[in-house]
C-alpha cells in the first residue's frame, strides 16, 4: 500500500530530523521543509511513490549523515539512489559545493530534476516566509539568484512545478527589503 511506505518515509524522518530546525527566524522545526517538498513532487508526479518518499528522506545523508546503506534497506535501492541524486559531497567546501550543483542539475535523472527543483521551491518560499535574522539584504538577494542559476538546469520535467518556482522566487524577492541609497 502506497500510503504505508510514504508515512513511514514521514515517521522516519521526522525521527531522524528531530532536532534539527529551519534557518529562519521562526526556526520552524525542519520535517516542516521535508513535507512541503514531498507535497510539491507529489503534485508534479502523480503516481510516483519512490519520488514522495526520497523527498521526505532527501537530507538524511547530508543533514543527519544516515548511511545510504540504511536508506536502500528500509526504501529500496531507487529511492536510495534519488537521495544519493539529491546529496551535496560535504567534504567539499562550500562554494565549490554550490557550483557543483549549477553544473550538475541538468545532468541529474528526471526525478532528481524534479526533486530539486522542489527544494529550491521549499526554499525560496522560506526565504519570503521566514528569512534567516542574520542574512543581510546582499545574501539574501545571492540566495536567490544561486537557486535560479540551479533551477535554470532543471525546469522542463513539470510544467506545474516550473510555475511553483518561479512563483516562490518573485515572493522571494518581493519580500528582500530596498537597500537603503
Ligand atoms: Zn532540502
Amino acid at each position: 500500500m502506497n500510503e504505508l511506505i510514504i508515512l513511514k518515509a514521514a515517521r522516519v524522518a521526522a525521527d531522524w530530523h528531530a532536532d534539527q530546525r529551519r534557518k529562519g527566524v521562526r526556526q520552524e522545526p525542519y520535517v516542516n521543509h521535508l513535507i512541503e517538498v514531498a507535497e510539491l513532487v507529489a503534485e508534479a508526479d502523480p503516481g510516483n511513490t519512490d519520488l514522495v518518499v526520497a523527498a521526505l528522506l532527501h537530507d538524511a545523508i547530508e543533514d543527519q549523515q544516515i548511511p545510504v546503506k540504511t536508506l536502500a534497506k528500509l526504501f529500496g535501492e531507487r529511492v536510495a539512489g534519488l537521495v544519493m541524486e539529491a546529496t551535496d559531497d560535504k567534504s567539499l567546501p562550500k562554494p565549490e559545493r554550490k557550483r557543483l550543483q549549477v553544473e550538475h542539475a541538468p545532468k541529474k535523472s528526471r526525478d532528481a530534476r524534479l526533486l530539486k527543483l522542489a527544494d529550491k521551491t521549499s526554499n525560496l518560499r522560506a526565504l519570503a516566509k521566514s528569512p534567516p535574522a542574520h542574512w543581510p539584504v546582499e545574501r539574501r538577494r545571492e540566495y536567490v539568484d544561486w537557486a535560479s542559476r540551479v533551477a535554470a538546469g532543471l525546469v522542463g520535467v513539470s510544467e506545474w512545478l516550473d510555475g511553483m518556482f518561479e512563483e516562490a522566487k518573485a515572493r522571494a524577492l518581493e519580500s528582500i527589503p530596498a537597500e537603503a541609497a
